[in-house]
């Protein structure tokens, strides 16, 4: 029997996860998918904001702005990627100006610390491709940006060494309770027991609270955000994270610096009904093309490498919904969990076991160990390292990824590794093999064939992404 089920391992289910994980209990994360982070958190922005921008006493003001100085402490024990850009948020006229202030007059009340405005000149400065319509610009130096699904697994590999057990492949398809104690039933067929249910389960919470609940006080209402990716020769076209003013509809269209250099276009926001329908549209693209160039000129389209899209779980309730459910004794909601979700994850976490979960009066352990060993990448590391490696480990000397540098050994690593992977997205999630101007054409094939090998699968079995996405087809011609 587990003290706690958490459905979902995108960043908030493996914050959960590994903030639970310091205290005596017994934790198990149940994924649908093959992998971790395949929703929300593999498809938006990367950035960690300020806290500048949700309304006034709310729980995403607060988380954001917490979460934001939590991720602070991550990097120093998870070590995930964060580059600090700071952001500016920008105003083209006396108009645009007063709403500035506001937002600063927010900022503050939303305890945002760093914020200050920059005239046009030393705006232009500091950011040279800035279109030269604006007029003024609110500096907000907290904001950064990281490489979310890697924190994602960061948190659940920290999680899991501290005791937490993960099962992906695991669809929740019904949740029945049975006197003090839940009976979860996964993939239709297995039933697991536990004292207490958390859903963290992204854009499909008020599926999993319809399971439980009678009146479930929310709907999702997934919202479309569609990006391009710029290759990242383009490094430096701009150093801060660039944000227009926010509309009723979000905080607009971006021009986002990336950890590994690329830069992002976008996002849009379209509601939409599908749950899983994450195409890009003509108008998404568009919108894209004329929102950026209100804010930088001569923004580098000629640099798309590509384009992709990503849902929020945006939900009728207007805050984060973290609560216990008010039906069914033990079973937590962590839902409505759209932006600043990412940057409030930690904080999240914290905020439903210190908060929400107080009545259970759980037990710090001792022995909690924070810390997730440093990886580099090969490439980063200095010549001698590099040649000691080769010689160790001769699959060192085999570069399969040629845009982003990446050896046969990293690839190895992605399979097999913590929370290891055997398909071309996990491997590209892992190792960023085919995240580079050619996308994987020239070193996909190669890849397929070294998970092929590396699982004892047939090659035509790898999937590409999600269970049931192989590449290649059944075999046409047989050799005799
Ligand atoms: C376009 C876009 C841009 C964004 N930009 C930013 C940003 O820049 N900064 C920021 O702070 N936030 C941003 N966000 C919000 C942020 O990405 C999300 O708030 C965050 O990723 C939510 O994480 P999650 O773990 O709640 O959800 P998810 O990542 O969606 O994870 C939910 C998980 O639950 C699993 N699951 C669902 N049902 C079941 C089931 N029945 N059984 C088992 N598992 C199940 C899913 O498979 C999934 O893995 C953005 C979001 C989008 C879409």
């Amino acid at each position: 029997m587990y003290d706690y089920i958490i459905i979902g391992s995108g960043i908030v289910g493996t914050n959960i996860a590994r903030e639970l994980s310091k205290y005596k209990a017994k934790i198990l994360v149940l994924e649908k998918e093959n992998d971790v982070a395949n929703h929300q958190t593999v498809a938006n922005s990367a950035i960690i904001h300020s806290g500048h921008d949700p309304k006034e006493n709310t729980l995403k003001a607060k988380l954001c702005v917490e979460g934001n100085r939590l991720y602070e402490t991550m990097e120093k024990e998870l070590h995930i990627p964060l580059l600090k850009t700071g952001a500016f948020v920008i105003a083209h006229d006396e108009s645009e100006e007063k709403v500035l202030d506001e937002l600063y007059e927010r900022a503050l009340i939303n305890g945002v610390t760093q914020i200050g405005f920059y005239s046009r000149d030393e705006a232009l400065k500091l950011e040279p491709n800035l279109n030269d319509t604006i007029t003024k610009v609110l500096s907000l130096p907290s904001t950064k940006v990281t490489y979310p699904w890697e924190v994602a697994f960061a948190c659940l590999e920290n999680a899991i060494i501290n005791g937490a057990t993960f099962q992906k492949n695991s669809e929740v398809t019904r949740i029945t309770k049975t006197g003090d104690h839940f009976e979860v039933e996964v993939n239709h067929q297995d039933i697991i027991g536990t004292k207490s249910v958390i859903s963290a389960s992204g854009i499909f919470s008020d599926q999993i609270a319809a399971m439980v609940e009678k009146d479930v006080a929310y709907r999702i209402k997934p919202r479309k955000g569609e990006y391009f990716v710029l290759d990242r020769k383009i490094k430096g076209f701009v150093d801060h994270v660039l944000y227009p003013l926010p509309t009723a509809k979000g905080k607009g269209v971006l021009i986002i610096p990336q950890v590994h250099g690329n830069i992002l276009l976008g996002p849009t926001s379209t509601f939409q009904e599908e749950k899983e329908l994450l195409s890009n549209t003509r108008d998404g693209m568009q919108q894209i093309r004329d929102d950026v160039s209100h804010l930088a000129k001569n923004v580098p389209f000629n640099m798309v490498i590509r384009n992709f899209a990503g849902l929020r779980a945006s939900s009728t309730y207007d805050d984060f919904f973290i609560q216990e459910s008010k039906e069914i004794k033990n079973f937590f909601h962590v839902a409505g969990i759209d932006s600043p979700g990412l940057t409030a994850a930690p904080a999240i976490a914290r905020y439903l076991v210190e908060e929400v979960l107080k009545d259970h009066h759980l037990e710090k352990k001792p022995d909690f160990n924070p810390i997730r060993e440093k990886r580099d990448a090969f490439y980063h590391l200095d010549e001698t390292t590099q040649q000691a490696l080769i010689k160790e480990n001769p699959y060192f000397g085999n570069l399969i990824c040629k845009c982003e540098k990446i050896t046969e050994a990293e690839i190895m690593e992605a399979i097999h590794g913590p929370l290891g992977n055997d398909t071309i997205k996990g491997i590209k999630k892992r190792a960023r093999a085919g995240s580079g101007l050619c996308q994987g054409g020239y070193c996909e094939g190669l890849i397929l064939r070294i998970i092929a090998r590396e699982t004892n699968q047939p090659v035509n079995k790898i999937n590409y992404y999600a269970l049931d996405t192989p590449i290649l087809g059944p075999e046409t011609k047989v050799k005799k």
